[in-house]
């Protein structure tokens, strides 16, 4: 009973950050681990057979992610991305989906993967109530495939992956997602286009962004959405198409032959800070609200305390609330502010900032 008064009393008090955005999204990082190494999120020479991944003791469990997750549902979070490193590297991911689809107030969940182990949980992920699945898929020309993902990836099989998304039936359907780097696959673009064209696939196209400080940033590698697009339109014309509800990530095009829909996610050029409704957990469970945070808080500690259920889930739900209230996060807006972020040739900031493959795109 008192338990159920505290849930009501979180639903009617949701935080507001300091610019006045509400907590919306959580993207849960499973997995700190990959079986690819593309070179803009995970370089070979950094994560070689030395690197020191996070040990399955110091990852949360499914019962301390599930105990976030629905705090963070009594706080205003409706969506929930799992992501990575690779999250179907992560053993029972199914289970995982399960009790998060399960949680009130939680109405979507999605996935975000490199796809080759899709053909193998595909089904069971659509049986557990996943709602949306997005493939990264950055070229369909097997060298600079083999190039992008690091020499690890395999094209088939992130191809059947995909094939075995689009079969399972996912409710919210199917995306792909194509970092764009200047002279490294930004011609391949179009023939990711044409691939897609005419099958329900959407494909959005990401502006290669600043994350982490080891992939060698630089602004030249970056293509302008702007630019991408009127490439892309001067062989097939787009259209516009307004945003399904504020805070839309990527802008949406249709092309006017009617083939289907792509977006762009111009966080470089076109930041989108001021509608950034995102919460980040790592997989050893550290809270960050922005993907290019240097420092986030530790809720591993609290989730493995001696506390009783009631009264951790109180703590836990103050503490989300405290940080959430006290968040001031804008980083893609003041950087592209900056005068010399325009320059071509400017590299990456020396902040010290975490990493994507531990948090998660
Ligand atoms: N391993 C999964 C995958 O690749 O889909 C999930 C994790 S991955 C970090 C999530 C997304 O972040 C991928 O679509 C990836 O392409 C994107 N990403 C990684 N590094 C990036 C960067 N520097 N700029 C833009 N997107 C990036
Ligand atoms: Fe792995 Fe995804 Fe990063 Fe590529 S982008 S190295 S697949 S985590
Ligand atoms: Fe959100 Fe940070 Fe990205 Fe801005 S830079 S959109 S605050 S994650």
């Amino acid at each position: 009973m008192e338990d159920d008064q505290t849930s009501r009393a979180a639903r009617a008090a949701r935080p507001v950050d300091t610019y006045g955005r509400p907590m919306r999204d959580l993207r849960i990082s499973v997995m700190d681990r990959c079986n690819f190494r593309c070179p803009y999120c995970m370089p070979d020479a950094t994560y070689h057979e030395g690197f020191r991944f996070l040990g399955p003791k110091e990852r949360l469990n499914f019962d301390e992610i599930e105990r976030v997750a629905r705090m963070a549902a009594e706080l205003g979070v409706t969506k929930i991305r799992l992501t990575g490193g690779e999250p179907l590297l992560r053993p029972g991911l199914p289970d995982l989906v399960r009790r998060l689809s399960a949680l009130p107030g939680i109405e979507d969940v999605a996935l975000t993967t490199n796809g080759v182990l899709l053909p193998r949980f595909a089904p069971a992920l659509r049986q557990a109530g996943l709602l949306r699945v997005t493939v990264s898929l950055d070229s369909l020309d097997p060298v600079i495939f083999a190039r992008m993902s690091g020499g690890r990836g395999s094209l088939p099989a992130v191809l059947e992956g995909i094939d075995a998304a689009c079969a399972a039936g996912f409710e919210g359907g199917v995306k792909i997602n194509t970092v764009v780097q200047r002279g490294v696959n930004d011609m391949d673009v179009p023939d990711i286009l044409a691939h897609f064209r005419h099958t329900g696939v959407t494909v959005r196209l990401i502006e290669y962004m600043d994350v982490g400080n080891r992939n060698g940033w630089d602004r030249a590698d970056v293509v302008p959405s702007g630019e991408l697009r009127a490439r892309i339109a001067a062989l097939w014309p787009l259209e516009a198409l307004p945003p399904r509800y504020h805070g839309e990530v990527a802008r949406r095009y249709r092309y006017v032959d009617g083939a289907g829909e792509i977006g762009f996610v111009s966080s470089v050029s076109a930041p989108f800070c001021g509608a950034c409704a995102r919460a980040r957990l790592s997989s050893d469970g550290k809270l960050y609200t922005c993907l290019f945070a240097t420092t986030g808080t530790d809720l591993r500690t609290l989730l493995r305390g001696r506390a009783s259920d009631a009264e951790a889930d109180r703590q836990l739900r103050a503490a989300l609330s405290r940080i959430w209230r006290h968040r001031t996060d804008r980083y893609s807006e003041e950087r592209t502010r900056q005068p010399a972020f325009l320059v071509s040739g400017e590299k990456a900031s020396r902040q010290e900032k975490i990493e994507m493959h531990y948090i998660g795109g």
